[in-house]
């Protein structure tokens, strides 16, 4: 079976593509020699084999990059012709927009049309960067002490480690790789195992628009030994990482033997609050939007409806209408609406979801299997489960399928709390036409990210992140620029006396 990626031909069965390492401005075997297959989750087939990055190879990237930040061109530098060239980047990869989301559709299964918009935004995050590039200075201090003239500057931190989940991979390390290179940083970038190749296709830009060897790398591999010996080198200054919370408490001990500075972006069980005085028809869409889009496999995925008890039966009537037309299909079809899982782990993980609802007392209302005309891919049909209240684990834990649990209120503190009843702190959504509520809710609700009216909304202005089971710091926005530096203090003597005796006191 053959597919073709924009004049490539990718023949599955003799001759996948194969991916190296890049490391140093160079194309590179893995130190073991060994390659894995990356799979298209809308076959289940090979479609491209990937460098298996050793503790060797991920040594060899850092160092790299430490080299790189202290002694190459990129060093000495200006922050504003380092911003030219993150705005070059972001340039070429408007121009490569279709080749690029192709590779994420048939790496991750997700809809083309949905990873063209996706693409096609992602500059705009370069472009952002690239304008703040020449403004991050700091301050000079209306110090208390006479004589002295006493200022503060922003400095990059030195190597920057990423490392990424499968599910947007380009969004996801844009989030991470614009801010640290506009900073003046050098980065190790681990992708996620599953989808490796898209991030390999962009840095085939990054060297294009001439950014010097070593200040972008890429290892790929896995947790272990590839993502774990990242995190644990000690010329790493700062670790940013996207994924789950069993790997987060890996990277986070890992950190602190170095002190790396880190940030986590995790998981969520988002609310999407639906009041009785919201436009239904436009919260429906938002909850549909939020679970079902990118098939739930989504950090702020809405997983939790609470509607209010008077518009409960309306609601659930005119969301079963509209995901019965849902067209599940092959992600690389402009007309499919919903795609497949990005792995079959994932879609076991949602079947032994389900299949615990139902144990738990849950009602599916929709769905809860897979379809019945995709048995090849790694599908499953968009489910609604019912429940009274919020203590099954369905309704606590993050499934990351499309999975929606839906739980009545009665009134805006049942809502507020129920909201907040999950260890969990990432999105909410807020549905209603009164703004006074909105914005006593929005207050009121535990989340880094709340949207009302709408849901999914993402801007490079915006900051995105959360607390508690969510992780910690903050992607996106001018605040990203202090997760990638740090400030020094210098203090100048103006005055001409000398020094008075330290063991005088005054
Ligand atoms: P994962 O934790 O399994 O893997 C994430 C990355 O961590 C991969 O690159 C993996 O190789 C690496 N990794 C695994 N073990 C490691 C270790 N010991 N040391 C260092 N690196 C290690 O997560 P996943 O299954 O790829 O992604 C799904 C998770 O990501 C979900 O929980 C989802 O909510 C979360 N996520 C969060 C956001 C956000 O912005 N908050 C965005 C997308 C995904």
């Amino acid at each position: 079976m053959e597919q073709t990626v924009k004049g490539m031909s990718l023949d599955r069965s003799t001759d996948l593509k194969k991916y190296n390492l890049y490391i140093n401005g160079e194309w590179v075997e893995p130190a073991g020699h060994e390659y894995f297959p990356s799979y298209n989750p809308a076959t289940g087939e090979a479609w491209c084999e990937v460098a298996k990055g050793t503790a060797e190879d991920v040594d060899k990237a850092v160092q790299a990059a430490h080299h790189a930040f202290l002694h190459s061109d990129w060093a000495s530098m200006t922050f504003t012709e380092r911003g030219r060239l993150v705005y070059r980047l972001g340039e070429l990869i408007a121009e490569n927009i279709e080749e690029l989301a192709r590779y994420e559709s048939i790496d991750n299964g997700k809809l083309i049309r949905e990873m063209r918009g996706q693409l096609r935004y992602l500059p705009e995050f370069f472009y952002y960067y690239a304008g703040l590039a020449d403004k991050i200075h700091g301050h000079t201090l209306p110090i208390d002490k006479q004589d002295m003239f006493t200022f503060t500057s922003r400095e990059p931190l030195g190597v920057v480690a990423a490392i990424t989940p499968w599910n947007s991979p380009l969004y996801l390390t844009t989030l991470k790789l614009a801010p640290a290179l506009t900073a003046g940083n050098t980065i190790v970038i681990k992708p996620s195992e599953m989808t490796s190749a898209s991030l390999l296709e962009l840095v085939k830009l990054v060297e294009k628009a001439g950014f010097p060897p070593g200040v972008v790398n890429v290892v790929t591999g896995f947790g272990m030994p590839a993502g774990n010996t990242l995190t644990a080198h000690p010329l790493v200054r700062k670790v940013a990482f996207t994924g789950g919370a069993e790997s987060a408490r890996h990277v986070v001990r890992n950190t602190a033997e170095n002190f790396a500075q880190l940030s986590l972006e995790l998981g969520g069980k988002s609310p999407n609050i639906i009041f009785e005085d919201a436009d239904l028809d436009n919260a429906v869409m938002g909850i549909i939007a939020g679970i079902f889009g990118a098939s739930g496999q989504s950090c702020v995925a809405g997983s939790r409806a609470l509607l209010h008890a008077d518009i409960y039966d309306q609601v659930i009537e005119k969301l079963i209408d509209r995901i019965s037309r849902i067209r599940i299909g092959d992600p690389l079809h402009d007309d499919s609406e919903m795609g497949p899982l990005a792995t079959p782990a994932q879609l076991k993980r949602v079947e032994e979801f389900v299949s615990l609802g139902l144990a738990e007392g849950g009602k599916i209302l929709y769905g809860g299997k897979r379809p019945e005309h995709l048995q090849n891919g790694w599908y499953f049909e968009p489910t609604i489960f019912e429940y009274a209240d919020q203590t099954s684990r369905l309704t606590q834990e993050e499934i990351f399928g499309p999975v929606l649990s839906v739980i009545p209120f009665r009134d805006e503190a049942e809502a507020i709390a129920l909201a907040n009843d999950t260890e969990y702190a990432l999105a909410a959504g807020i549905w209603t036409s009164n703004v006074a509520k909105a914005h006593r809710v929005a207050k009121e609700v535990r989340a880094g990210i709340v949207w009302v009216n709408t849901y999914r909304s993402i801007s490079p202005m915006a900051p995105i992140g959360g607390s508690g089971l969510s992780g910690y710091g903050r992607e996106g926005g001018c605040e990203a620029i202090y997760e990638y530096t740090q400030s020094k203090t210098v203090w100048i003597n103006l005055s001409q006396e000398s020094m008075p005796d330290p063991f005088i006191m005054r």
